[in-house]
């Protein structure tokens, strides 16, 4: 299948968002920006379109999708939020949306089963892109990254094409993602205590952020047949080369006559690795000043770069632990995990 890439005009957003509404109407799928990594997206309501999203992402299918929608009113076609929650929930999204955080709730029967694992719960959220709010205003799409599964995620249409070209009709570049993190998600509930927020997946909306609204507490547990919050998954966003992730308990020592690569937060200070080794390719995460909110934009651009530069093995610092900081060691901790395969 050849891919389409057609770069977003900005000055006719209609035109962009029709060229995707034609195919997903038709039940294809298609690879569009979102504000914090590129999603593959189909119709919502479509099971069998939503089926080859599972199938081209070669996704397990206990791994949920979120449904992005266009129009806060539109939640209701799609959860059903239930009356103690719903203070809470119009604050949530009130305040975020359209934004990076994906608000778990109770699912319609209507959307198909597939979307959501089987879960009784929905993942929604409303971009803040002009492409996929556009696209999501007209018809709900369900979009998970567009990478294949556990693969590092995409954060521009190139990235894109080099995960999926080939097996889609059409990639919309919207350019580079602002956030370059997936969504935060939380879980409202009730519990015997209160209200909290049940944190689903660290992400551009810091946990220190959410704790105005509710406690901010631990998902529960999950079983290993039944997911509770599937973005949990151990191995996540992994490069081809096998890496080490450096938090406080690692410490590095070289092998003999291995090649190493370096992703370092900003190349320099106490805690950096980057004057310790020879290093045979190093990239820096926020070569700035050292922001974690440029640090997130460019943490899978630099991996892509380093699992490019054909090293044997990749070296991650961690970084700070605050705010989104915590997103970011979160996938590069997954990124160990899954690499090397
Ligand atoms: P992706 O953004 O590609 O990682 O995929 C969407 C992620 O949303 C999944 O991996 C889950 O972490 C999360 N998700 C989607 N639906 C649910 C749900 N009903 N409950 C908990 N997490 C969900
Ligand atoms: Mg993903």
């Amino acid at each position: 299948m050849d891919t389409k890439l057609v770069v977003a005009d900005f000055e006719d957003w209609r035109q962009t968002v029709d060229e995707a509404i034609a195919l997903l109407e038709q039940g294809e799928v298609v690879a569009l920006p979102t504000e914090t990594v590129y999603g593959l997206a189909a119709d919502a309501f479509n099971a069998e379109a939503v089926a080859k999203v599972f199938e081209i992402k070669e996704r397990p299918s206990f791994d949920p999708l979120i449904v992005h929608i266009g129009h806060k009113r539109d939640l209701e076609k799609v959860a059903m939020v239930p009356e103690e929650l719903d203070e809470l929930v119009d604050e949530l999204i009130e305040a975020y949306w359209p934004g990076p955080l994906t608000l778990v709730l109770p699912k319609r029967p209507e959307v198909p089963d597939i979307v959501t694992s089987g879960l009784d719960t929905v993942a929604v959220r409303i971009s803040a892109h002009e492409v996929m709010r556009g696209v999501s205003r007209q018809m709900p799409v369900a979009a998970p990254s567009a990478n294949r599964f556990g693969r590092i995620s995409p954060t521009s249409a190139q990235a894109v094409i080099e995960e999926l070209g080939g097996k889609i009709p059409l990639v919309i570049d919207g350019g580079a993602c602002r956030d370059g993190v997936e969504s935060t998600i939380v879980a409202p509930a009730m519990e015997e205590k209160g209200l909290v927020l049940r944190m689903m997946r660290p992400g551009p909306i810091p946990k220190e952020d959410l704790r105005k609204f509710a406690k901010v507490v631990k998902p529960k547990k999950t079983k290993a047949d039944h997911i509770e919050s599937p973005g949990q998954i151990e191995s996540h966003y992994a490069p081809t080369t096998p890496m080490i992730f450096m938090d406080k308990k690692v410490t590095f020592e070289p092998e003999e006559g291995k090649s190493y690569g370096l992703l370092s937060y900003r190349g320099e200070g106490n805690a950096s690795l980057v004057e310790k080794h020879d290093w045979d390719a190093i990239e820096m995460m926020s070569p700035g000043k050292g922001k974690l909110a440029e640090g997130a934009v460019r943490l899978f651009y630099c991996l892509r770069a380093l699992d490019a530069a054909g090293v044997d093995v990749i070296v991650a610092e961690a970084v700070s632990e605050t705010g989104i900081g915590v997103a970011i060691n979160d996938r590069l901790r997954r990124a160990s995990v899954g690499s090397g395969k």
